[in-house]
């Protein structure tokens, strides 16, 4: 098997090696399972016995639909019975049990799956749309061989395998991250969708946007993801994987390097500090915030509370888990930024109808201004949390001083029944927004007037400036941080902000590059917040330079006509202060 190499979008870094997984949604999910030498008869045994009830179905399916539509429409299940007595497959599986010593379930996965490729390949229009019958039959023996529930069940994936997907949603992401998953692939999708983020969060490389990886990648090949190039490396070869081990050791030196500046304040040479902060999406990951140092927490992403399940988190579910960060993070504060559903986010416990596009419809702060309800219980739960540490909250997508009027005076109402209530909150808490979308920069000014803070959200601020979208890898290309729009409405939100006295952060994923964080010191930026592995590249950015040589590289990178130019000037530049 002859090494190949794929290039995607790179999406999370690091080095991962291991079998693949190929996760079809559409399709079940089979667990290797082996079994042992005593095992393999009855193992076959299950085999028969579940392509015989397979056949019983169908005959009685048959039945059915010649009585009640007539015999033409029931001749489709000829064909499903003739594979059912297709002596390759059932040869194929059976000595597939004896020689892998795998279990009948997945061992007839395996061959059927070849089988419905081989169909989805056929030249003949009428056979390869007969590859849907074989993958249908394929779905009716298996659930004769397992339990029906756990097809479609994540969790019965097993460890330490790389996940390859089509697309995989935030949702499925977050529903793996107790297990020991070493890294995603995923045909499509950009840098900043939030299964990167949380591929991130979870500490293992991802690639994204490889277009084919699902059809070039098979189950259990041996695989290479490189999360700082986005390649992907199949079946690769001795000296490869010599050589992607010497790579992994030079990265694990270098971030030892780092650890001596978990202590140290981020502040330049000439004395500017700036706060570094953390971003979290799961609360079980806050041991990492404390591991890289982080000055708190700038972006607690919530929505993460409410996936995975078919019920709204209660009140009190939501107090504990905002109460348990505060006290883990103090004597740091946290940023908690109310629930952004919508995007590419949703939950199985309240529909939200999907927008043409979703990014573009009721999203984060819309959503909450319309189910007042969800919103309510929320902010409860943040202000009674709010008295346990270091507490501040934020709106997300907010367009306009009439939904931050909206949406404050329901905190207002909330407010006041706690009082009523004698329930005990922060009287003082402060409440900020995301300025994500360009509408908010071009009203900045009247926006910090009522306001307590900006947190510039750039994943956002980019793809709605450029109208590129974020998760599409077709315009991954178009996604640029340091096009000149997007520089502009980054500086026009930072002096609106500085300029009615309130302090500007920015947490989308441009805060964690080195190059573009030099840049944003430069351009004012009071805070960093990202994901906790990138703070410590990012502060030794910080401590190698002077605010006053940001200051002038950032003018100057104004000054510059596309994105290309901007970062290839504002690289050569970091080069002379941090040659590493
Ligand atoms: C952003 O848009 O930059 C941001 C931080 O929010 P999210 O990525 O969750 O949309
Ligand atoms: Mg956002």
């Amino acid at each position: 098997m002859s090494e190949i190499v794929l290039k995607g979008i790179p999406a999370a870094p690091g080095i991962a090696y291991g079998p693949s997984f190929i996760l079809d949604k559409g399709e079940f999910i089979v667990p290797k399972r082996s079994i042992s030498l005593s095992e393999i008869d009855s193992e076959i045994a299950r085999f028969e016995e579940a392509i015989n009830n397979a056949r019983r179905e169908i005959h009685l399916l048959k039945d059915k639909i010649t009585q009640d539509m007539g015999l033409a429409h029931a001749q489709i299940f000829d064909a499903h019975l003739l594979v059912l007595q297709d002596m390759t497959l059932i040869n194929q599986v059976t000595a597939g049990i004896r020689e892998a010593k795998s279990s009948a379930e997945y061992v007839f996965f395996t061959v059927i799956k070849k089988f419905v490729e081989a169909f989805a390949q056929m030249p003949d229009e009428y056979l390869r749309e007969r590859a849907s019958d074989v993958s249908d039959i394929s779905k009716r023996v298996l659930k004769h061989l397992m339990d029906e529930s756990k097809l479609h069940d994540l969790d019965s994936l097993q460890d330490d395998l790389i996940i390859v997907a089509h697309d995989l949603s935030p949702s499925d992401a977050v529903s793996m991250y107790n297990k020991k998953i070493k890294g995603f692939l995923t045909d499509i999708g950009g840098r900043t969708s939030h299964t990167a983020i949380i591929a991130k969060s979870l500490g293992v490389p991802a690639v994204v946007g490889l277009k084919d990886a699902t059809l070039r990648i098979n189950n259990q090949d041996s695989v290479i993801i490189d999360g700082q190039k986005g390649l992907v490396i199949i079946n690769p070869s001795a000296e490869t994987k010599e050589l992607y081990i010497k790579e992994q050791h030079k990265i694990t030196a270098s971030l030892e390097k780092l650890d001596d500046l978990k202590s140290l304040p981020a502040q330049t040479i000439d004395g500017k500090k700036v706060a570094i902060l953390a971003n979290l999406e799961l609360s079980s990951e806050i041991s990492s915030v404390r591991k890289y140092g982080a000055e708190g927490i700038g972006l607690y992403r919530t929505e993460f509370l409410y996936m995975n399940r078919l019920d709204l988190p209660s009140e009190e579910e939501q107090y504990e888990a905002y109460s348990q960060v505060a006290r883990a993070v103090a004597p740091f504060g946290v940023t908690i930024r109310t629930l952004d559903l919508g995007g590419d986010k949703f939950i199985s416990s309240v529909q939200i109808p999907r927008d043409m596009t979703p990014f573009l419809g009721c999203r984060a702060i819309r959503f909450c201004l319309e189910r007042p309800d969800i919103f309510k219980t929320q902010l409860r739960a943040i202000l009674r949390a709010s008295v346990h540490g270091c507490v501040q909250m934020m709106y997300p997508m907010i367009s306009g001083l009439g939904e931050l009027r909206q949406a404050n005076a329901i905190l207002t109402q909330v407010k006041a029944a706690l009082r009523d209530e004698k329930i005990p909150f922060d009287e003082n808490i402060k409440v900020g927004i995301m300025i994500e979308v360009p509408a908010a920069v071009m009203t900045a000014e009247a926006l910090a007037r009522e306001t307590h803070f900006f947190s510039i959200g750039t994943n956002d601020l980019i793809q709605y400036t450029l109208a590129v979208d974020r998760v599409n890898e077709k315009t991954a290309h178009l996604y640029e941080p340091a096009h000149p729009a997007v520089l502009k409405m980054i500086q026009k939100t930072i002096d609106a902000g500085h300029n009615e006295g309130i302090h500007v952060g920015l947490c989308g994923e441009m805060a964690s590059d080195p190059l573009l964080a030099f840049l944003l010191l430069g351009m004012g930026l009071d805070e960093f917040s990202m994901s906790a592995a990138s703070i410590l590249m990012v502060k030794r950015m910080v401590v190698s330079v002077k605010l006053q040589d940001a200051q002038r590289v950032a003018y100057e990178a104004m000054q510059l006509a596309t994105g290309q130019e901007v970062e290839e000037f504002v690289g050569s530049q970091l080069q002379k202060y941090l040659p590493s």
